[in-house]
């Protein structure tokens, strides 16, 4: 696997104002440097690419300790190969928790949740899903327990159409060739989470069961309301039991503030969080969007089931808000 980056320019980085007033940063002469113990807003693009984009020259940073590094995504998905190469481990970022610490004088505001756990997923993939990425955040203290993260192989596409449907999403990201690398399809993936949430006894498989005190939280409906069941049908799976119910962070949103939101960068703009990373890449997104279920937690707001579907009757969705985003 070879690792290159990519200009930070094509990377879209930064879209967000307010982020420049808090990282020394010009695009202009491609120099990033992080201020020391600012790692609330250590930043996690991940530009692993076989790309041949000039490179940010390390040598030219002045800080080398606490310089800005992309994720590995590698490592995200559990396949970093090269953890005893200092180089590599010099170039790429290889923790995830650290990057959405919460002040612990803000814990003081916040409610008592009914659930322990809440799960943050952000799918990428129109036609069908290509990247699965799931947050654990721990509703006390608001850490992040873990991340499963994969690229997801279409089943039901030609290879051709794999090609130029993963340049079109990832090339501009300059994550294409660690997506060509690592994707697997949609059961294996599901397979490997299943193994993932038993492990923080978050889930059972021998009961067929729902969550336990946990909840998936999406920015929208589409996510578990259409595109899950979806890609469980070309992928010839049943819909798992624990789909059938989810958090849209809208319609909390929506109700908490009583204010409208229509997607997670108008969620970010109005609570003035920066957005860090590359929008739709799913992990990035995941991390924004957990940003903002931070902010809503601290500021005391109670995060409830809003929509549910019928085990009976799986086509049917329930809504549990009657105010909610359409
Ligand atoms: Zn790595």
């Amino acid at each position: 696997m070879a690792f290159r980056r990519v200009s930070l320019s094509r990377a879209s980085l930064f879209r967000h104002n307010s982020l420049s007033s808090l990282i020394p940063f010009s695009l202009s002469h491609l120099t990033l440097s992080l201020q020391p113990n600012r790692g609330r807003i250590s930043l996690s693009a991940s530009l692993s690419s076989q790309d041949s984009t000039p490179s940010v020259d390390s040598s030219t940073i002045p800080n080398q300790r606490n310089r800005w590094k992309p994720m590995c995504l590698y490592y995200t998905q559990g396949k970093c190969t090269k953890m005893d190469d200092p180089t590599h481990l010099e170039k790429f970022n290889h923790n995830c928790s650290g990057e959405l610490e919460v002040n612990s004088a803000k814990l003081k505001q916040t409610r008592c949740q009914q659930l322990d756990f809440f799960l943050v997923l952000d799918l990428e993939g129109k036609v069908e899903i290509l990247e699965f990425p799931v947050l654990m955040l721990d509703a006390k203290t608001m850490e992040v327990v873990d991340i499963f993260h994969r690229f997801v192989r279409p089943s039901a596409m030609s290879e051709q159409r794999i090609n130029e449907y993963i340049e079109g999403k990832y090339g501009k990201l300059g994550v294409d060739r660690v997506w060509h690398d690592t994707a697997i399809p949609f059961e294996e993936v599901i397979q490997q989470f299943e193994a993932w949430m038993a492990q923080h006894h978050l889930w059972g498989k021998e009961l067929g069961e729902r969550l336990r005190r946990a909840a998936f939280v999406t920015c929208g409906n589409w996510d578990l309301k259409t595109k899950v069941p979806q890609q469980c049908k070309v992928s010839r799976m049943m819909l798992p039991p624990y789909f059938l119910e989810w958090i849209n962070l809208k319609d909390i949103y929506l109700n908490f503030y009583k204010r409208r939101a229509t997607g997670m960068i108008t969620m970010m703009k109005e609570l003035q969080i920066p957005l860090v990373g590359s929008h739709h890449l799913g992990i990035d997104d995941t991390k924004n969007i957990a940003r903002v279920l931070q902010h809503m937690l601290t500021d005391g707001a109670l995060l409830q089931i809003t929509a549910r579907r019928n085990p009976e009757d799986p086509e049917n969705v329930e809504f549990l808000f009657k105010n909610r985003i359409r």
